[in-house]
């Protein structure tokens, strides 16, 4: 009665609040399992940022309603964005939901299971389910928990989520409702589970935070004109063992000097900037209420490239956000192509309940939005390939991931600008920085092998 399966919907941070509930279930005597049917417990961990995953989420959890009619004891329950945000209401259309657990509450999941299964023994009619979507004052330092050393297997990269919620007003998104107001970690705990992390193998880490860039505003001071994410990468600078530091997302409007200067001292900071840009069109930005132009954006490109030639830029993008216009898209596009992404997430705007865009005509049609959509993909394409060409002939340092997907032998691993290697290596290189001769190269990775160093 005690196998778990967690299924994840949405970002990097779904992704590790599920690691971490995951962890502290293993603590507790739970085993994870890799699907529902091993299971005697699904938890859908959910998103809310547009309506599709709402729907998968739904979908899933309408089909394992049908496990429970079957069997009584299995455990169904909904955490994470979704629970936040619809709470009791979930009901509605899933009414045999055991569980309703909000995004303060990660940490509170394995004891809510253990009560619900003490509290079944014996049985009786369906116990009420169980709603937990409280605020609870604290909670960004719960969510320091990873798998104790040991127990991290051979985890190579991980995520560190460093705050949690969102004090922006962007008028498209759900993610404030989801994850409430924006509260900081303390840098010596975050400095502490890295140090753990690293303990346990791990070479890389992407800090997480809605707006990486507004870390600790409130709760740290400035220190010699440093912000307190600039701290918090300096220190992560000086841990031993680290190898690579990453982050997601940060803003534009407060990714500012002291940051821009860490791509030409700090030597852990990769060289790829996710930079959320959304729209190139003044008009659009000014609509979506984000707080900077496009002028700036490029400029921020600039300066990064000026200190660090070799930066690769990932962004987001929402295509037909109410009254985007044909001149507004062509903006975006123009500026898409010009700036050369390596990476981007192109998405189609999805009306979210309760945001300022909802009160608007969603005024793009379906059709449009696709075009638009496929429009920037094929742009994409088209950077990806050519900066995937040009490295051609060089060597790349690498940091071995695991085994690839296809093929005897081959690993998998990334550049510092996140760009995904595929080369012939024994596993024992999993979890080490080689150097990796590129000899080919697609849209979506390169090809290479080894260079082996003289002894
Ligand atoms: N806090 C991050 C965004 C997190 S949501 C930031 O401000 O950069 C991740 C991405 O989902 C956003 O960057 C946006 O491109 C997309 N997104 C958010 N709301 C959306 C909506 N209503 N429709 C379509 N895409 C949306």
């Amino acid at each position: 009665m005690n196998r778990v399966y967690i299924k994840t919907y949405g970002c990097q941070m779904n992704e590790r609040d599920s690691d971490e509930v995951a962890a502290r279930l293993r603590e507790r005597g739970y085993s994870i399992v890799d699907s529902e049917h091993e299971a005697d417990i699904v938890l859908i961990n959910t998103c809310t940022v547009r309506d599709l995953p709402e729907q998968k989420a739904f979908g899933k959890a309408g089909r394992l309603q049908k496990f429970k009619r079957k069997n009584p004891d299995f455990i169904l329950g909904i955490i994470g964005c979704m629970a936040q945000t619809r709470k009791e209401s979930l009901l509605d259309r899933l009414p045999d939901l055991d569980l309703i657990i909000g995004t303060q509450k990660f940490h509170r999941v394995a004891d809510h299971l253990d009560h619900l299964i003490a509290t079944r023994r014996g049985q009786g009619p369906k116990p009420a389910t169980l709603v937990d979507v409280e605020e609870e004052a604290g909670s960004q330092e719960t969510i320091s928990s990873q798998p104790p050393v040991g127990m991290a297997g051979k985890k190579v990269s991980a995520f560190v989520s460093i705050m949690q919620g969102c004090n922006m007003n962007c008028h498209f998104c759900h993610v404030p409702q989801a994850r409430g107001k924006e509260r900081s970690r303390s840098i010596p705990s975050i400095i502490e589970e890295v140090q753990q992390l690293v303990a346990s193998g791990v070479k890389e880490v992407t800090l997480l935070g809605q707006i990486v860039t507004s870390y600790g505003r409130r709760e740290i001071d400035f220190v010699t004109q440093k912000s307190p994410f600039v701290q918090l990468l300096e220190q992560l600078e000086a841990l031993d063992g680290l190898e690579r530091i990453r982050f997601t997302s940060p803003h534009p409007r407060g990714f500012k000097d002291d940051l821009i200067a860490c791509y030409g001292r700090l030597k852990k900071l990769c060289e790829h900037v996710h930079l959320p840009a959304q729209s190139f069109s003044n008009a659009v930005l000014r609509a979506m209420n984000r707080p900077y132009t496009v002028e700036r954006y490029c400029d921020l490109v600039d300066k990064l490239r000026a200190i660090q030639p070799e930066i690769s830029f990932s962004t987001d993008i929402i295509v037909g956000y109410p009254g985007e216009t044909e001149e507004d898209f062509a903006l975006t596009s123009h500026y898409f192509d010009q700036i050369g992404f390596d990476m981007a997430f192109i998405f189609k705007y999805s009306e979210r309940p309760n945001t300022f865009a909802a009160t608007l005509k969603d005024s793009v049609p379906e059709a449009e939005k696709q075009r638009r959509n496929q429009l920037l993909l094929d742009i994409l394409a088209k950077h990806s390939l050519k900066h995937h060409q040009s490295l051609i002939g060089r060597t790349q340092e690498v940091l071995v991931e695991g085994p690839a997907k296809r093929g005897d032998n081959m690993l998998v691993g990334r550049t510092r600008t996140y760009r995904k290697v595929i080369f012939e290596g024994q596993p024992r290189l999993i979890g080490q920085l080689v150097p990796v001769y590129i000899d080919t190269a697609t849209t979506t990775s390169l090809g290479g092998s080894l260079v082996v160093r003289e002894a």
